[in-house]
Protein backbone atom coordinates (compact mmCIF):
# COMPACT_ATOMS: atom_id res chain seq x y z
CA UNK A 1 0.00 0.00 0.00
CA UNK A 2 1.06 3.35 -1.09
CA UNK A 3 0.68 6.00 1.59
CA UNK A 4 1.88 10.01 0.91
CA UNK A 5 1.52 12.56 3.35
CA UNK A 6 1.81 16.09 2.02
CA UNK A 7 4.64 17.27 3.14
CA UNK A 8 4.11 21.40 2.16
CA UNK A 9 4.29 22.63 5.62
CA UNK A 10 2.80 21.59 9.12
CA UNK A 11 3.39 18.47 11.32
CA UNK A 12 4.08 16.01 8.18
CA UNK A 13 6.58 14.41 9.83
CA UNK A 14 4.64 13.22 13.15
CA UNK A 15 1.77 11.80 10.69
CA UNK A 16 5.21 10.37 8.64
CA UNK A 17 6.33 8.68 12.41
CA UNK A 18 3.44 6.70 13.02
CA UNK A 19 2.93 5.44 9.71
CA UNK A 20 6.59 3.81 10.27
CA UNK A 21 5.29 2.25 13.57
CA UNK A 22 2.18 0.79 11.24
CA UNK A 23 4.86 -0.34 9.00
CA UNK A 24 3.88 1.35 5.72
CA UNK A 25 6.54 3.47 4.63
CA UNK A 26 5.23 7.27 3.52
CA UNK A 27 5.75 8.94 0.66
CA UNK A 28 6.63 12.50 1.28
CA UNK A 29 4.18 14.30 -1.40
CA UNK A 30 5.06 17.72 -2.73
CA UNK A 31 4.91 17.43 -6.53
CA UNK A 32 2.52 16.11 -8.94
CA UNK A 33 4.83 13.38 -9.58
CA UNK A 34 4.62 12.32 -6.02
CA UNK A 35 1.29 12.23 -5.76
CA UNK A 36 0.55 9.93 -8.94
CA UNK A 37 2.25 7.46 -6.92
CA UNK A 38 0.25 7.48 -3.81
CA UNK A 39 -3.30 5.90 -2.95
CA UNK A 40 -4.26 7.40 -0.18
CA UNK A 41 -2.96 11.11 1.22
CA UNK A 42 -2.62 12.05 4.52
CA UNK A 43 -2.92 16.65 4.33
CA UNK A 44 -1.69 17.31 8.01
CA UNK A 45 -2.40 20.12 10.59
CA UNK A 46 -0.31 23.58 10.12
CA UNK A 47 -1.27 26.74 8.84
CA UNK A 48 -4.13 26.50 6.03
CA UNK A 49 -3.59 29.44 4.21
CA UNK A 50 -0.17 28.35 3.72
CA UNK A 51 -0.51 24.94 2.78
CA UNK A 52 -3.24 26.34 -0.17
CA UNK A 53 -0.68 28.98 -1.04
CA UNK A 54 1.96 26.24 -1.38
CA UNK A 55 -0.75 23.87 -3.13
CA UNK A 56 -1.39 26.86 -5.62
CA UNK A 57 2.63 27.77 -6.41
CA UNK A 58 3.01 23.83 -6.77
CA UNK A 59 0.09 23.63 -8.61
CA UNK A 60 -1.30 20.65 -6.51
CA UNK A 61 -4.97 21.63 -6.41
CA UNK A 62 -6.64 20.15 -9.75
CA UNK A 63 -4.23 17.02 -9.64
CA UNK A 64 -5.34 16.55 -6.37
CA UNK A 65 -8.94 16.88 -6.85
CA UNK A 66 -8.77 14.91 -9.64
CA UNK A 67 -7.54 11.75 -7.97
CA UNK A 68 -10.07 12.72 -5.32
CA UNK A 69 -12.87 11.82 -8.02
CA UNK A 70 -11.05 8.84 -9.15
CA UNK A 71 -9.35 6.50 -6.25
CA UNK A 72 -7.94 8.88 -4.06
CA UNK A 73 -8.34 8.37 -0.31
CA UNK A 74 -7.31 11.48 1.77
CA UNK A 75 -7.32 12.59 5.35
CA UNK A 76 -7.34 15.96 6.60
CA UNK A 77 -6.26 16.87 10.26
CA UNK A 78 -7.15 20.43 11.54
CA UNK A 79 -5.75 22.71 8.63
CA UNK A 80 -6.28 19.85 6.65
CA UNK A 81 -9.69 19.65 7.38
CA UNK A 82 -10.04 23.21 6.74
CA UNK A 83 -8.03 22.25 3.05
CA UNK A 84 -11.16 19.34 2.44
CA UNK A 85 -14.43 21.72 3.30
CA UNK A 86 -16.60 23.03 0.57
CA UNK A 87 -17.19 26.03 3.01
CA UNK A 88 -15.26 27.65 5.12
CA UNK A 89 -15.87 31.15 7.44
CA UNK A 90 -13.53 32.87 8.79
CA UNK A 91 -11.41 32.67 6.66
CA UNK A 92 -8.17 34.87 5.54
CA UNK A 93 -9.18 37.96 4.15
CA UNK A 94 -9.41 38.06 0.86
CA UNK A 95 -10.11 34.14 0.88
CA UNK A 96 -7.77 31.38 0.68
CA UNK A 97 -7.44 28.53 -2.09
CA UNK A 98 -9.22 25.27 -0.80
CA UNK A 99 -9.77 21.77 -2.10
CA UNK A 100 -13.22 22.15 -1.46
CA UNK A 101 -13.71 18.08 -1.27
CA UNK A 102 -16.48 17.31 1.39
CA UNK A 103 -19.63 18.92 1.98
CA UNK A 104 -19.38 20.50 5.09
CA UNK A 105 -18.80 23.84 6.75
CA UNK A 106 -16.00 24.16 9.16
CA UNK A 107 -14.83 27.89 10.89
CA UNK A 108 -11.21 28.88 11.48
CA UNK A 109 -9.96 28.99 14.81
CA UNK A 110 -13.24 28.60 16.26
CA UNK A 111 -12.05 28.26 19.80
CA UNK A 112 -11.18 31.32 20.38
CA UNK A 113 -7.83 32.85 22.12
CA UNK A 114 -7.96 31.67 25.60
CA UNK A 115 -8.89 28.26 24.58
CA UNK A 116 -6.57 27.92 21.44
CA UNK A 117 -5.24 24.87 22.37
CA UNK A 118 -6.47 22.03 24.66
CA UNK A 119 -7.11 18.27 24.73
CA UNK A 120 -10.41 16.54 25.41
CA UNK A 121 -11.82 13.07 24.99
CA UNK A 122 -13.27 12.53 21.76
CA UNK A 123 -16.02 9.14 21.21
CA UNK A 124 -15.40 7.99 17.85
CA UNK A 125 -17.02 4.90 17.70
CA UNK A 126 -16.10 3.50 14.25
CA UNK A 127 -12.70 3.26 15.95
CA UNK A 128 -13.79 1.07 19.30
CA UNK A 129 -15.78 2.00 21.85
CA UNK A 130 -12.63 3.96 24.16
CA UNK A 131 -12.66 7.55 23.54
CA UNK A 132 -9.66 9.04 22.38
CA UNK A 133 -7.29 11.80 23.07
CA UNK A 134 -8.25 14.82 21.81
CA UNK A 135 -5.45 17.26 20.79
CA UNK A 136 -7.04 20.43 19.61
CA UNK A 137 -4.79 23.47 18.69
CA UNK A 138 -6.04 26.68 17.32
CA UNK A 139 -8.51 24.11 15.90
CA UNK A 140 -11.33 24.93 13.32
CA UNK A 141 -15.03 23.59 14.25
CA UNK A 142 -17.14 21.60 11.82
CA UNK A 143 -20.27 23.27 11.87
CA UNK A 144 -22.79 22.01 9.67
CA UNK A 145 -22.53 18.06 7.43
CA UNK A 146 -24.06 18.55 4.16
CA UNK A 147 -25.80 15.56 1.75
CA UNK A 148 -23.21 12.45 1.68
CA UNK A 149 -21.17 13.47 4.78
CA UNK A 150 -21.48 11.42 8.03
CA UNK A 151 -20.04 12.24 11.64
CA UNK A 152 -17.71 10.05 12.89
CA UNK A 153 -16.50 11.79 15.94
CA UNK A 154 -17.89 14.12 18.49
CA UNK A 155 -16.63 15.83 21.93
CA UNK A 156 -18.85 15.08 24.96
CA UNK A 157 -20.98 18.40 24.82
CA UNK A 158 -22.43 16.80 20.97
CA UNK A 159 -20.10 19.21 18.86
CA UNK A 160 -18.86 17.26 15.72
CA UNK A 161 -15.04 17.19 15.72
CA UNK A 162 -14.04 14.04 12.74
CA UNK A 163 -16.62 13.53 9.55
CA UNK A 164 -16.06 10.93 6.89
CA UNK A 165 -17.64 11.35 3.24
CA UNK A 166 -16.63 7.61 1.39
CA UNK A 167 -13.08 7.48 1.55
CA UNK A 168 -12.35 11.29 2.45
CA UNK A 169 -11.74 11.82 6.50
CA UNK A 170 -11.76 14.64 8.13
CA UNK A 171 -10.61 15.29 11.86
CA UNK A 172 -10.65 18.80 13.75
CA UNK A 173 -8.15 17.62 16.18
CA UNK A 174 -4.11 16.14 15.88
CA UNK A 175 -4.08 12.15 16.54
CA UNK A 176 -0.22 12.23 15.59
CA UNK A 177 0.49 13.97 18.25
CA UNK A 178 -0.44 11.20 20.58
CA UNK A 179 0.26 7.16 20.41
CA UNK A 180 -3.06 6.28 19.62
CA UNK A 181 -3.22 5.23 16.49
CA UNK A 182 -6.35 4.07 15.57
CA UNK A 183 -7.48 6.95 13.62
CA UNK A 184 -4.15 5.96 11.33
CA UNK A 185 -5.48 2.26 11.18
CA UNK A 186 -8.87 3.50 10.19
CA UNK A 187 -7.69 5.51 7.47
CA UNK A 188 -5.37 2.87 5.77
CA UNK A 189 -8.52 0.71 5.73
CA UNK A 190 -10.52 3.32 4.04
N1 LIG B 1 -5.73 27.46 12.74
C1 LIG B 1 -5.06 26.74 11.69
C2 LIG B 1 -5.60 27.12 10.32
O1 LIG B 1 -6.47 27.89 10.20
C3 LIG B 1 -5.18 25.26 11.89
C4 LIG B 1 -4.38 24.83 13.10
C5 LIG B 1 -3.87 23.42 13.04
O2 LIG B 1 -3.77 22.79 11.99
N2 LIG B 1 -3.45 22.94 14.17
O3 LIG B 1 -5.11 26.62 9.35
Amino acid sequence: MTVGVLALQGDFREHCTVLRRLGVEPIEVRLPRQLAQVERLIIPGGESTTIGRLLTIYQMLEPIRVRAGRDLAIWGTCAGAILLASTVTDQKQGGQPTLSLMNLTIQRNAYGSQLDSFEAPVAMPIIGEMPLRGVFIRAPRIVALGVGCEAVGWLEDGSVVAARQGRLLATTFHPELTDDDRVHRLFLEL
